[in-house]
């Protein structure tokens, strides 16, 4: 039976420190101003009330892809284990797939000419039982993944200590990432 990947960002215990794009952009050999990841800073309030969330951007994992629904030529595609991926041999860079995505997810490689994003570093780093490298080094373990059906993973225990959502949830595209919302008030 086929692993059910779970990530969780807690908006609550990212402190915004980057070290999660900076691994991403390492582990992955990200072209200079391209990203698979972004963690985005939004403040919100009127001053001196003010208050900062950290919110992060990155392919979501739909169960639901509209990506791959798009793509005229199968480079986008849906693995059994609900994972979606890019064959860079097949893509044909026609941009489909970067507009149909409601999370801003995708860009096209200057390198490769080709499409690219998130993968959850299934290839490199989860399918040899590493965790992804944004979660490795987050050091407030504001990250966590894993096993959704495995009652002794971190990410199985904290999805039933917490309230999560989905982004965006009203497209139904059903995101194997979820988010813990941010409960902070003032800076
Ligand atoms: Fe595809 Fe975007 Fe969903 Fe990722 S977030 S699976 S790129 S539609
Ligand atoms: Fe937030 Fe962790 Fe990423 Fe730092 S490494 S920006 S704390 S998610």
């Amino acid at each position: 039976m086929s692993i059910k990947y779970r990530m969780i960002y807690d908006e609550n215990l990212c402190i915004g420190c980057q070290a999660c794009s900076i691994a991403c952009r390492s582990e992955n050999n990200i072209p200079a101003n391209f990203f698979r990841l972004q963690v985005r800073i939004e403040t919100k309030g009127i001053f001196p009330n003010l208050k900062n969330d950290f919110i992060r951007n990155s392919c979501v994992m739909c169960e639901n892809p509209p990506c791959v629904t798009v793509c005229p030529t199968g480079a986008s595609y849906q693995m059994s284990n609900g994972l979606t991926f890019i064959d860079a041999i097949k893509c044909i860079s026609c941009n489909y797939c970067v507009i149909a995505c409601p999370y801003d997810a995708r860009y096209v490689n200057p390198i490769t000419k080709s499409i690219d994003k998130c993968t959850f570093c299934f290839s490199n780093r989860v399918s040899k039982n590493l965790s992804p490298a944004c979660v490795t080094v987050c050091p407030t373990d504001a990250l966590v993944f894993g096993d959704i059906d495995d009652m002794d993973s971190n990410v199985y225990k904290k999805s039933k200590e917490h309230f999560t959502l989905a982004p965006k949830k009203y497209l139904g595209t059903n995101p194997k990432l979820v988010f813990i919302p941010s409960k902070k008030s003032i800076l």
